[in-house]
């Protein structure tokens, strides 16, 4: 098989602290090809791109740049994460687009097109990762590469008829024709990827599953669910549980009954909406009171775009405000931790928690809800409670599902998890189990580069 090229907007460095699944399953592909993996050094300099710095680690190549300041403004933080990212998770009221970020987004993209072109081989398989770079491919063919390139979006795609309301949407959406294939989560993302081409872009279907864009170029589109290392993450919960970290939560629960969020605090997570519905479970059910406890753990992220500030100060005022109205002195009824945890704790976490919670009003897959699932212990597993509107709802159907903005249904759902008699438990969670061990992130990357290569 021919090279690999993987492009990601952040490139993960051999034996770097926090490799996550996605970053070792690339890896892993870009090993057993050899392969180059180029992107963003994560560091700001004076100028974008002056050079590209290169690293090798045994089979594989590493070619990342840096940023200028105002490059990554208006590229990442500007249109990326200000203007993109809101729109993907279905929330144009807090879209805030400027011409010049968009600017900026095109001027990266068109740099990154530039160095990355001089690193290309006639066989080269080029995979493109994330909004960050939808226009990289046609950038590209701009200057002659006629590889094969592959797109994985990692968001959720809205309906047309919300993305157009994106200014500028059709100059940038229609360049994902460039690619031969575009890669998305979920069932319902690729219907509104192709109800997109085909109802505002001028696209038309073939016979044969491809589409012919506007201006005649032939390219496919899959749903390609992303997953987990099923096996190695339930084997880190297993080994977990002699870890002291692990002990010590255990401990404090004193026989109460955990019920677990973790998610990057961002506000396409539904965090908000979750906390009102545990306070509701609270109201309604004063036995329940001391015989539980919620904890989430929210890792800050992206906290110069301001949305991101504002539900971080929100979520503080909700804790404080649930502790102060229900706890006891003995008894806090929600643990809220703004810091990030590695899998060989959160693992642990998980797999001391009755309930896991994964409420986001919109998510491309959420990995959460399947990692909960597979650090369960067999004989005893908890109850997930999963948002009908995270991709991975579409595969763990026997999870409880939930509307994350109907505050009584999840506190129905909770209350249901608690109660669940064990057969139903194990009986789910056989289910589910089943789904994740088939479809794990090998088969993902597999599938993916093997519809490429087609
Ligand atoms: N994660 C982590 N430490 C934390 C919080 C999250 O390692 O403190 C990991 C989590 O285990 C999962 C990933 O970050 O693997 C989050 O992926 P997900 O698809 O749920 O959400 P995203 O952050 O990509 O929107």
């Amino acid at each position: 098989m021919s090279r690999l090229i993987v492009v990601s907007n952040r490139v993960a460095l051999p034996r770097q602290a926090a490799a996550g699944g996605l970053a070792s399953a690339l890896q892993a592909a870009l090993r057993e090809h050899g392969g180059l993996w180029f992107g963003w050094s994560g560091k700001l300099a004076a100028e974008t791109a002056a050079e590209v710095h290169r690293l090798r680690d045994g089979m594989v190549d590493y070619a990342t740049v840096d940023l200028s300041r105002a490059d990554h403004a208006d590229f990442y933080l500007g249109f990326a994460n200000g203007a993109l990212w809101p729109i993907l998770h279905y929330r144009p009221d807090l879209v805030d687009y400027q011409r010049s970020h968009l600017a900026g987004y095109l001027r990266v993209n068109e740099i990154f097109a530039d160095r990355l072109r001089q690193l290309i081989a006639p066989d080269d398989v080029i995979w493109v990762h994330d909004y960050h770079l939808i226009p990289l491919a046609a950038m590209l063919r701009k200057r002659g590469v006629r590889n094969r390139i592959g797109f994985f979006l990692h968001t959720p795609l809205p309906a047309a008829g919300l993305l157009i309301a994106l200014p500028n949407h059709r100059e940038l959406l229609e360049t994902l024709a460039s690619y031969d294939l575009i890669g998305v989560h979920a069932a319902r993302d690729l219907r509104a990827l192709e109800d997109y081409f085909l109802h505002e872009a001028g696209a038309t279907m073939r016979r044969d599953g491809r589409m012919r864009s506007a201006n005649g170029r032939l390219f496919r589109a899959a749903a390609f669910p992303i997953s987990i290392d099923t096996d190695g993450i339930a084997e880190m919960a297993r080994a977990a549980l002699s870890n002291r970290e692990i002990g010590q939560l255990r401990d404090s629960l004193e026989g109460r009954l955990l019920i677990i969020g973790v998610d990057r605090l961002d506000y396409s997570k539904g965090l908000p909406q979750r906390f009102q519905a545990y306070a509701r479970l609270l109201e309604r059910e004063p036995a329940l009171h001391r015989h539980i406890t919620f904890l989430q753990i929210a890792p800050p992220s992206r906290g110069a775009v301001r949305e991101y500030r504002q539900i971080r100060r929100e979520l503080e005022r909700s804790a404080g405000h649930i502790n102060g109205k229900y706890a006891a002195p003995d008894w806090a009824p929600v643990r809220y931790i703004n810091k990030s945890f590695p899998h060989r704790l959160l693992t642990g976490y998980y797999r001391s928690a009755r309930v896991g919670l994964v409420t986001p009003l919109r998510d491309g897959m959420n990995l959460v809800a399947k990692e909960y699932v597979a650090c369960q212990d067999p004989n005893d597993p908890g109850v997930l409670v999963l948002s009908r509107f995270a991709g991975a709802a579409e595969e763990l159907t026997d999870a409880l599902l939930v509307n994350p903005a109907d505050t009584e249904e999840v506190a129905d759902a909770l209350q249901r998890a608690l109660d669940m008699p064990l057969a139903e438990r194990r009986q789910r969670w056989n289910a589910m189990m089943t789904v994740l061990q088939k479809h794990d992130i090998t088969a993902w990357r597999v599938a993916f580069l093997q519809a490429l290569g087609r």
